[in-house]
């Protein structure tokens, strides 16, 4: 028996975090991986999924680069040629997780990991031990269960394409439908996006959905809406979508399944352990990340709690230093998360909702501004998207509790104003910022 100050299972964003973390203190740490180290995130998620953006935010940029002069003639997107580098990349990233772990003297297994009791934890024939255990096994996209339902792919099958689909329908209306639609729009595929109610990113501000989905439509993605899906028919390459009010869409070369994750606890025997799930199947935790079992920890996608990287990441590190680093009050405020969809355009928000703000506050207390505009660099070019935003202010102070942006640029103006809304910034701290010009960013402080 080996026996450790702490075994992490799952190399993900969680998990690497924790187990650096708690090694930095000199803790004795085990991290186990079954696959490849990094997790979704690198391997099958954000970054795989970044440069696709980025290919196809180039994409757009050609577009409309005519209307600033360059006489581009048509250009041809080598699909297999990113994949190839954007893989290599990838292996890169494997390479430095391994070595940052070797530096800091964590011993990683390679095998999956299953409870044989509440303080042990077996890797094919080894068995560890120790009295921290955190679970950091992260989720798995869901199929929906209907008949041939496995002719089509999960976002994990979207990385493996070679070449780019032209005809495709992504199904689901949540993060990894429109950001993977906007993709394949951008490049020259004919794409669907399939919603099984009206609206798209029902979690956010309503504002935000509803203009997305008239940008995706503006850009010629075919909306399907109360679309429940039925079945799959037909052949892998060539498939039609059945729909449970009895349409049939299609044909499409590709059909993308982007309805949810699921957490990824089979084969752990988690009932050896004593560690409960919520009805859904998630680990349940209280703030510290303890699960229902003393000495057991979860963190991350597993919890099914604000499935993002820096969110696995920050409840690692912070139950590391409460664990190992004498800090014991330390963990995660799940409040007042910024979050961005790459979509195109892109969203980027943070804090409450307008809906969710006129609930907890009430009507009366809850001020709201409001602007939408085509931002400057479309002043040149044919398409004119709009760039839309929302500050949600409570109280008579106005503190600004919720900030909404769809538009170009989004994504990078959301980190510096989650710091302002976490900090308690009013609508009057807002105004008094001096604007920077000319940006779209400058909305924020000059709304009326
Ligand atoms: P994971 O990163 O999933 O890691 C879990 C690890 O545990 C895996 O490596 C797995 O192999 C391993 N494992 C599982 N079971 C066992 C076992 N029994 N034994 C040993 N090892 C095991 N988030 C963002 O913040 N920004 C984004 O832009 C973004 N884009 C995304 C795009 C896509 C397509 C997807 C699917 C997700 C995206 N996310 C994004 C979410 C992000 O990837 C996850 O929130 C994050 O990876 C969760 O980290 P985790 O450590 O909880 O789990
Ligand atoms: P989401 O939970 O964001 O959205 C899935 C949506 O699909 C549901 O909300 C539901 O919407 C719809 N849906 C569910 N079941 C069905 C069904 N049977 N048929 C049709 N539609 C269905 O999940 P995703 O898979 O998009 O992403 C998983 C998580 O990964 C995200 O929640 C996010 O935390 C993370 N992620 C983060 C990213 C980022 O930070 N940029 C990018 C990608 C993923 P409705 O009820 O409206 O029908």
């Amino acid at each position: 028996m080996n026996t450790f100050d702490l075994i992490v299972i799952g190399g993900g964003s969680g998990g690497l975090a924790a187990a650096q973390r708690a090694a930095e203190y000199g803790a004795k740490v085990a991290l186990i991986e079954s696959h490849r180290l990094g997790g979704t995130c690198v391997n099958v998620g954000c970054v795989p999924k970044k440069v696709m953006w980025y290919a196809a935010d180039l994409a757009e940029g050609m577009r409309e680069a005519s209307g600033y002069g360059f006489a581009l003639s048509a250009h041809e997107h080598d699909w297999r040629q990113l994949k190839g580098k954007r893989d290599a990349y990838i292996e890169r990233l494997n390479g430095i997780y391994a070595n940052n772990l070797a530096k800091r003297g964590v011993t990683l297994l390679r095998g999956r990991a299953a409870f044989a009791d509440r303080r042990t934890v077996t890797v094919d024939s080894a068995r560890l031990s120790a009295p921290h255990i955190i679970i950091a096994t992260g989720g798995r996209a869901v199929v929906p269960p209907i008949p041939s339902a496995g002719l089509g792919i999960t976002s994990d099958g979207f990385f493996e394409l070679e070449q780019r689909p032209q005809r495709v329908a992504v199904v689901g209306s949540g993060y990894i439908a429109v950001e993977l639609a906007g993709i394949f729009a951008a490049l020259g595929s004919s794409t669907a996006l399939v919603l099984r109610t009206a609206t798209a990113l029902k979690q956010f501000d309503a504002m935000l959905g509803e203009s997305m989905l008239k940008i995706l439509a503006e850009e010629g993605v075919t909306i399907h809406t109360h679309a429940v899906p039925a079945a799959l028919e037909g052949a892998a390459g060539n498939m039609t979508l059945a729909t449970d009010d009895g349409r049939r869409l299609g044909p499409f070369d590709c059909v993308l399944w982007a309805v949810g994750r699921a957490s990824a606890v089979a084969g752990l025997n988690l009932s050896e352990a004593g560690v409960s799930c919520d009805a859904d199947g998630f680990i349940q935790t209280d703030k510290y990340q303890l699960t229902s079992t003393a000495g057991i920890y979860a963190i991350g996608d597993v919890t099914g709690r604000a499935q993002l990287t820096p969110v696995a990441i920050a409840a690692g590190r912070r139950l590391s230093d409460r664990l190992f680093g004498a800090q014991a009050d330390r963990h995660l405020d799940y409040h007042n998360i910024p979050t961005v969809v790459f979509g195109h355009p892109p969203i980027g928000t943070v804090g409450l909702t307008e809906q969710q703000a006129r609930e907890n506050y009430g009507d009366h207390n809850v001020t709201v501004f409001k602007s939408s505009f085509v931002p400057m660099y479309y002043a040149m070019t044919e398409h004119k998207p709009r760039c839309d935003m929302k500050l949600v202010t409570v109280g008579p102070e106005k503190r600004v509790a919720g900030v909404h942006v769809i538009g170009p640029g989004a994504d990078e103006m959301m980190q510096g104003f989650a710091v302002a809304v976490r900090m308690g910034a009013t609508k009057a701290d807002f105004d008094d910022t001096v604007a920077i010009h000319p940006t779209s960013a400058e909305e924020l402080v000059t709304m009326r």
